[in-house]
């Protein structure tokens, strides 16, 4: 027999297999040597009392019955010839790589145009501009393969539920070597650490079926023939020429949307939210979520061993205007994410470990159009 449970547990309870199997036994009047095994559908944190936090937990349980693992379910991605049809894809961010993996679904081979550099190389220019605060305007915490999302949080949840298929997304990002935990986390992370390999492994993948990746290549004309979108020019000269482009260059490719205006494409502006980044002591954050007191410097954190640094998310209607915490980063780091000299852009990220000393998040205001 296999069955969903529920179940509600202490956080050091929820992180021993023996604790969880004994608490789906009892949940269904069961011997602990009945339950074959069991894998975790669902996990969150409920720190609404101030006396105990809970994590609750919802298992698959495999009772009386030979265990089977997750099944991660995997794409497999075919080679494809050198006649299938190619579209152009200019940018490597997530919008770009999971369109480029999309494609090869489809038989269509992807040739990804980015002006920055590949995931590896970029790591070098963010070190100057973390370490000495100069710029390059083609390869920052925004350009370059894996976009902007690569050297950022890598939270993947999102408020909106209009976006298809998250679990897909999410199966997706295991198979290219993300820890399985993202599928039943209610707040899944990556973490920036972990997030290179990630985007090299799916480069590796859409390669190998017979997509193309050109770096240092900027993309800076559409070229079109009575309307018609022929290909694109690239600022060395290059023309390259396809029956489709997919433009996939993120918000902060400012000369993008300039040339598309110059080159009469119709574009629409969207709402947009604008504020600050805030940091908080990560304790302090630990205290208000958990009820528990604040640690002082130099001390090991108040919170139980086993509860991860603590997030909050904050919503207010303020003169008709939504505001609202946004990326809220735990135990991370704020960093330069600014394009081009001259400018002050920040945004947060933190490692899979979420361990350093400082919470951060952007608390913004919503700019309607
Ligand atoms: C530090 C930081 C932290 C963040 N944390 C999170 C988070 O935790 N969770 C989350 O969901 N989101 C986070 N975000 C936001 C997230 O990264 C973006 O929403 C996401 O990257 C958008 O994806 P995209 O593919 O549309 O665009 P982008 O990621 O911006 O990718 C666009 C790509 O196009 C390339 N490009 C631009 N112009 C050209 C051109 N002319 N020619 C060729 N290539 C071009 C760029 O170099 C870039 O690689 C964070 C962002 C930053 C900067």
């Amino acid at each position: 027999m296999q069955k969903d449970i529920l179940i509600k547990l202490l956080p050091s309870e929820a992180a021993s297999d023996n604790a969880i199997k004994n608490s789906i036994a009892r949940s269904l009047g069961k011997k602990e040597k009945d339950i074959t095994g069991f894998y975790l559908l669902k996990q969150s944190i409920d720190a609404r009392s101030r006396q105990q936090v809970w994590i609750n937990i919802t298992v698959k349980a495999f009772v009386d019955e030979p265990f089977h693992q997750r099944d991660i379910q995997k794409v497999i991605f075919k080679e494809l010839s050198a006649s299938s049809k190619k579209v152009i894809i200019v940018g490597a961010g997530p919008a770009g790589l999971f369109a480029a993996l999309r494609l090869l679904e489809q038989g269509i081979r992807p040739i990804i145009l980015e002006r920055g550099k590949d995931v590896r190389a970029r790591r070098r220019d963010l070190a100057i501009l973390n370490k000495e605060g100069i710029i390059n305007p083609e390869s920052n915490y925004c350009f370059g393969e894996g976009g902007a999302g690569t050297y950022s949080d890598g939270k993947l949840y999102t408020r909106s539920n209009k976006r298809g298929d998250i679990n897909r997304i999410l199966n997706l990002f295991v198979q290219f070597g993300a820890e399985e935990n993202i599928i039943y986390e209610s707040h899944p992370h990556i973490g920036t650490n972990k997030l290179p390999a990630i985007i090299t492994a799916m480069r590796e993948q859409i390669i190998a079926c017979g997509g193309i990746f050109l770096f240092d290549k900027k993309v800076v004309g559409l070229i079109t023939d009575n309307d018609e979108l022929k290909g694109v020019q690239t600022a060395d000269g290059d023309n390259i020429l396809s029956e489709a482009v997919i433009l996939a260059t993120g918000h902060s490719a400012r000369d993008i949307f300039r040339m598309l205006h110059q080159q009469k494409v119709l574009i629409e502006a969207k709402p947009f939210a604008l504020g600050v980044r805030i940091e908080h002591p990560q304790a302090l954050i630990d205290s208000i979520q958990y009820h528990c007191p604040i640690a002082q410097p130099g001390n090991a954190l108040p919170r139980s061993a086993f509860l991860p640094p603590a997030s909050y998310s904050l919503a207010e209607q303020v003169n008709n205007k939504g505001v609202f915490s946004f990326c809220m980063c735990p135990g991370g780091i704020i960093a330069p994410a600014s394009t081009s000299a001259g400018e002050l852009v920040v945004n947060g990220w933190s490692p899979s470990k979420r361990n350093n000393p400082f919470a951060n998040s952007g608390m913004v205001v919503e700019v309607q159009l």
